[in-house]
């Protein structure tokens, strides 16, 4: 079986390497591999405090992939030698004010309902866990399996480890969609050669749309979805996980990595494919996560990013066959794809190689968008 991927962010290089373990020969082609948000994303993998109402199967799609994340860094380290940076120590979640708090309540029961382990903790409680929380915040959230990855060290890791597995990188942008007897055929480059397939797998990020010779009805409704981010550094432990916070109804995250950077995010702004970094985003951020933490302020500044999440019509992937046979979706991953890589590669590489596909994937089909019955 020939697999063509257009698209080597963490969905198109994940699928990669599992189709490959699969047997496939699989080629992965993208000018500048993650490049997109795989390289901007703070690396949460937090499906219990990012929970929202209506999003259930999503919800079982994230634990799913976060309960196979140990294994899936481990056996990456173990096929690489490369750490990804994967934590599993929680996430806490806290309230500035008591209009937060009462957020924090409702989502409490709303996770309860669902039978999702937290913990509920008192301000006090939450400085005892995060000491360098301000003494005012009112109260919070441990989502205590919930954790973290590298994104920057992830990526490279699974394209050594599908490279290993004979998986072949072509530096080129995708053009267009070779589509020969009404079904895909390969990938048409940018110089104007082919990648030649049995299937072709779509996972180009919001790019997705892009390509030429896209038949209708297969061209995926994804959109870009702006984040920035910034990068600061501390010589000295300042956090001990995740810590999200609710201050004053606008969200703010820090996440910690064990070599001292600390990524604050995230911003999210409909401005199609504009990845400016702006002063009013950064004083967003920096502002809130000022009032959860005042000693960052002290802490060196590293960097500032802005990256596109590609956003579907219900925050959901779109993963699976489309109506021209032979072409397949990987997209739509928005808020949660460096979570969702280990399940979606699971499902992709299956759905690609006709083998059994897990249920917890099955409301994803790109079908859902498809004109027409289905
Ligand atoms: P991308 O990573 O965007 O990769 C798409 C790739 O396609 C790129 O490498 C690009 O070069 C390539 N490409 C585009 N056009 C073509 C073409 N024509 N031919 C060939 N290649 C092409 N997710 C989490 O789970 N946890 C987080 O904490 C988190 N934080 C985030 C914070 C921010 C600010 C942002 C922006 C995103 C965050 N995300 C997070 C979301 C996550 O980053 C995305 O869902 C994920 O990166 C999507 O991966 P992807 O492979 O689909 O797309």
């Amino acid at each position: 079986m020939q697999i063509a991927i257009i698209g080597a962010g963490v969905i198109g290089l994940a699928t990669a390497w599992r189709a490959a373990q699969g047997g496939a020969a699989v080629t992965l082609v993208d000018p500048a591999p993650a490049s997109g948000a795989s390289s901007v994303a703070a690396g949460m993998l937090t499906p219990v405090s990012e929970l929202s109402y209506g999003e259930e199967p999503l919800l079982r799609l994230g634990l799913a992939s976060r309960d196979r994340y140990g294994a899936f860094a481990a056996e990456l380290a173990e096929a690489t030698g490369l750490d990804t940076g994967y934590r599993d120590d929680g996430t806490l979640q806290v309230a500035f004010d008591a209009d937060d708090l009462k957020v924090l309540e409702d989502l409490r029961a709303f996770q309860e309902s669902l039978g999702i382990p937290v913990e509920a903790l008192t301000g006090r409680e939450c400085r005892r866990a995060e000491p360098m929380l301000a003494p005012g915040v009112r109260g919070g959230l441990l989502a205590p399996e919930d954790g973290s990855v590298d994104p920057r060290r992830l990526a490279p890791a699974l394209l050594a480890a599908g490279e290993r597995l004979g998986v072949r990188l072509v530096r080129r942008r995708a053009k267009g969609l070779l589509v020969e007897r009404d079904a895909a055929a390969g990938v048409l480059l940018d110089d104007g050669t082919e990648v030649r397939a049995d299937r072709v797998l779509l996972a180009a990020g919001p790019w997705s749309g892009d390509l030429e010779g896209l038949p209708a009805g297969t061209v995926p409704p994804v959109r870009p979805v702006k984040g920035q981010v910034i990068r600061l550094r501390t010589p000295v432990p300042f956090l001990r996980r995740t810590t999200r916070g609710l201050v004053k109804g606008s969200s703010v995250y820090l996440v910690p990595r064990a070599d001292g950077e600390i990524v604050i995010g995230a911003t999210q702004e409909e401005l199609g494919f504009d990845t400016r970094v702006t002063a009013g985003g950064l004083w967003e951020l920096l502002r809130d996560a000022r009032e959860l933490l005042p000693g960052l302020t002290e802490l060196e500044f590293a960097e500032v990013t802005a990256g596109l999440r590609p956003g579907s019509p219900d925050n959901a992937p779109l993963m699976g066959p489309t109506g021209l046979p032979g072409l397949y979706l990987g997209t739509g991953h928005f808020r949660n794809g460096i979570l969702l890589a280990p399940v979606s590669a699971d499902a992709l590489a299956a759905m690609l190689l006709d083998g059994p596909v897990p249920e917890v994937a099955a409301p994803f089909s790109p079908a859902r968008f498809a004109p027409g019955p289905q």
